[in-house]
């Protein structure tokens, strides 16, 4: 463009001065990026108003027909309308990230992070749902990696949970491994899958808004912004990020950021309220739903010795029968009982017991909708930390804590990162660890997988423990791995 200029100057019949040649380029080079900015923003606005369009097409669509009655199959209505309107949250969520990258709103904190917790919760979290696709999720890192570095934890939890997420949707068989390595400052995250893979005529196209590579990749749910926003990330975090893929046999994305150690260790934060032992007020009974018995442990080994009155079932049947008896004031119903569905539970529940019975789902995958409904006064996503229960239960019921003194948490120089378990879990989990011991004498693979499972599943709490189990058995370490159940059975006893 500003060459343009110039010949239309020169042609104009004179050699502009020095001084005016550079302001018209100068002009010309920033309306050449304002006019780039403007075709860019038009694109990008089309892509939104199209990815808005088909899934409002479809709540509408479907809308209409159930009114006038020609829905079918409602059921299947009711989960295109769920689906569209989850698609049309998920868009507006990467949006706003986007527009606060792109304005510059985006602030970074800096916070000194326990760095290798940061890596076993992050992996925990994402656990569920690569074993609902088969997958093994596997965290590799070195024996030895700081345990604080400076980080903004939510962001680069955004980067790597993106990764890893798109890792496990785009895997049907084998692993995603999520490697870190960290030297001289340098920390390198490696999210490796054994997926469908990326076309190298694809790999540059995927970074930018809205590009999703076609064919059958494209039936899997997303919006093309987790890696715009990831990369965006990244490179305001001052990082750089690559992709190395093999179509057919798997992706592997890189991420390397400077991740600077605190010169000191940073002061433990103020000793946490001391451990809550009862409560204030008349005695509460609460009745636990779940068909899973080792849940129904965990929690009442929780509630009744802060003085709950507890009562189990297993079946909806059974839970109506004892809360017509008696009368609790709290129920905790898993949402996935078997034959049973708990929201049915909770609704025969609430009819017969009307407001004053306060009902609280669990459950291992969100509700469609956020809040209260109409059958429950609260809903919990499992695992859950203690904690997180037990602030629900003194909102449900109203009653305020008995705490015992506040302990300052012990943290013994050189101990390993491997955390205590809760002493209601214990227990449980020790059930779990001796059955590992056997089937480790036996070398059932598959049943000792599912055991690791189960004690993952316990509480949050025991996710670092499981984790270790689970490098151990992956690395064919089933001595490691016998040790690990012994000791946490003599820890328990
Ligand atoms: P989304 O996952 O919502 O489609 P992303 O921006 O995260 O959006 O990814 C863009 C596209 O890149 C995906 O649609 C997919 O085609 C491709 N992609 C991303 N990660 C992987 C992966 N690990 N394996 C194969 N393809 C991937």
């Amino acid at each position: 463009m500003a060459g343009r200029i110039l010949d239309w100057l020169k042609r104009e019949g004179g050699e502009p001065a020095p001084a005016e040649a550079e302001a018209f380029a100068r002009l010309a080079a920033a309306r050449d990026a304002a006019e780039a900015a403007n075709e860019a923003k038009t694109r990008f606005l089309a892509s939104v108003a199209h990815e808005i369009r088909s899934p409002l097409n479809a709540i509408y669509g479907y809308a209409q027909l159930i009114e006038r009655g020609q829905g079918k199959d409602q059921l299947a209505a009711a989960r295109v309308i769920r689906r569209s309107a989850e698609h049309l949250a998920h868009l507006v969520e990467g949006l706003l990230d986007i527009a606060q990258v792109e304005g510059g709103a985006m602030t970074l904190s800096r916070e000194a992070i326990r760095f290798p917790e940061f890596l076993d919760q992050l992996v925990a979290m994402l656990d569920l749902q690569a074993q609902a696709k088969g997958l093994a999720l596997v965290l590799e890192r070195p024996e030895r990696l700081p345990e604080f570095v400076h980080a903004d934890p939510k962001r680069l939890r955004q980067v790597l949970i993106n990764l890893m997420t798109n890792a496990i949707k785009f895997t049907d068989a084998g692993a995603v491994t999520l490697k870190v390595e960290y030297r001289n400052e340098l920390a390198t995250f490696t999210v490796i899958d054994t997926g469908i893979g990326i076309a190298a005529e694809d790999a540059a196209r995927i970074f930018a808004p809205f590009e999703r590579v076609g064919g059958p990749a494209a039936e899997r749910p997303g919006v093309g912004l987790g890696l715009a926003i990831t990369q965006a990330l990244v490179h305001i975090m001052g990082g750089e990020i690559r992709l190395d893929s093999v179509p057919g046999e798997g992706s592997r994305f890189t991420v390397r950021l400077m991740l600077s150690q605190p010169l000191t260790p940073p002061s433990e934060p103020a000793p946490e309220a001391g451990a809550v032992t009862g409560y204030i007020g008349r005695e509460r009974w609460v009745l636990l739903i779940d068909d899973d018995a080792a849940q129904l442990a965990v929690v009442r080994g929780l509630l009744e010795p802060l003085g709950f009155q507890v009562r189990t079932a297993s079946d909806g049947e059974t839970a109506l029968a004892l809360a017509a008896q008696f009368q609790p004031d709290l129920v905790l119903c898993d949402v996935a009982l078997g034959a049973d569905n708990g929201w049915q539970i909770a609704a025969h529940l609430r009819r017969r017991h009307g407001a004053a019975l306060r009902i609280v789902m669990l459950s291992g995958e969100a509700p469609l909708a956020e809040g209260p409904g109409a059958d429950h006064d609260s809903f919990i996503m499992k695992p859950f930390a203690f904690g997180t229960l037990l602030d629900c239960v003194a909102d449900q019921l109203g009653v305020e804590w008995v705490r015992a003194a506040g302990e300052p948490r012990a943290a013994a120089p050189g101990a390993p990162a491997m955390p205590a378990l809760p002493v209601v879990i214990a227990p449980v989990a020790a059930a779990h660890c001796a059955e590992i011991e056997r089937l480790v004498r036996i070398g059932h693979v598959r049943a000792i997988e599912a055991e690791i499972d189960a004690i993952a599943a316990l509480a949050p709490e025991a996710a670092p423990l499981a984790e270790r189990m689970r490098a151990a058995l992956d690395s064919f370490d089933l001595k490691a791995l016998a040790g690990l159940a012994k000791a946490l059975q003599a820890d328990a006893a």
